[in-house]
């Protein structure tokens, strides 16, 4: 874990954030049908959180080691155009997100709660564990969150990091303002 000053400094350069899928976006729970046909739990208020961040001028990315097509609708929804599925390495997957986002790796945030996400743990700026984690991921955290995946801890963090750029307030107003436009 980082010290509150050294968690803002590291906040305030993050460029890019690339969340884990299953036990972040979601709280781990698949549920499958007779026929294997998936789907998923997303929350709400993550995918707010994600709006936000691309209005805060960030890039987003999605990096499972699974793969279902529910991931890709998910994204699509939340406006996320940077997605790898399957990719149980997951450390060289991420080395490719950041060169497609042009970004380098210590201007990223990883978010991640299970042993596959490590690897990536190791190269990000600023490794975040959801608070539903297992024990060897929270304690390779530099930060672990409040909340558990799929229960708003994507949207805890969006937070953390706007207002650590000072851009929260700006995105609050820019969202209003587009719902004003409509109404
Ligand atoms: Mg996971």
């Amino acid at each position: 874990m980082l010290s509150k000053t050294a968690l803002t400094g590291r906040l305030k350069q993050i460029r890019f954030v690339v969340a884990d899928v299953d036990g972040v976006l979601t709280d781990g729970g698949i549920y499958m049908d007779n026929f294997g046909h998936e789907s998923k739990r997303f929350s709400v208020q993550d995918g707010m959180g994600l709006a936000m961040a691309r209005l805060g001028g960030l890039q987003v990315a999605f990096l499972s080691a699974r793969e279902s097509k529910s991931v890709n609708q998910r994204a699509k929804e939340c406006g996320v155009s940077l997605v790898m599925q399957g990719k149980k390495q997951k450390a060289p997957a991420f080395a490719e997100l950041c060169l497609q986002a042009k970004v380098e790796p210590t201007a990223t945030l990883y978010m991640g709660d299970d042993l596959l996400d490590l690897p990536v743990f190791a190269k990000t700026g600023l490794a975040v564990a959801v608070a539903n984690a297992v024990p060897e991921v929270k304690k390779a955290a530099h930060y672990i969150t409040g909340l558990a995946g799929g229960q708003g801890a994507v949207r805890e963090v969006m937070e953390r990091v706007l207002r650590a750029q000072g851009s929260w307030s700006k995105v609050i107003s820019q969202i209003l303002g587009h719902h004003a436009e409509k109404s």
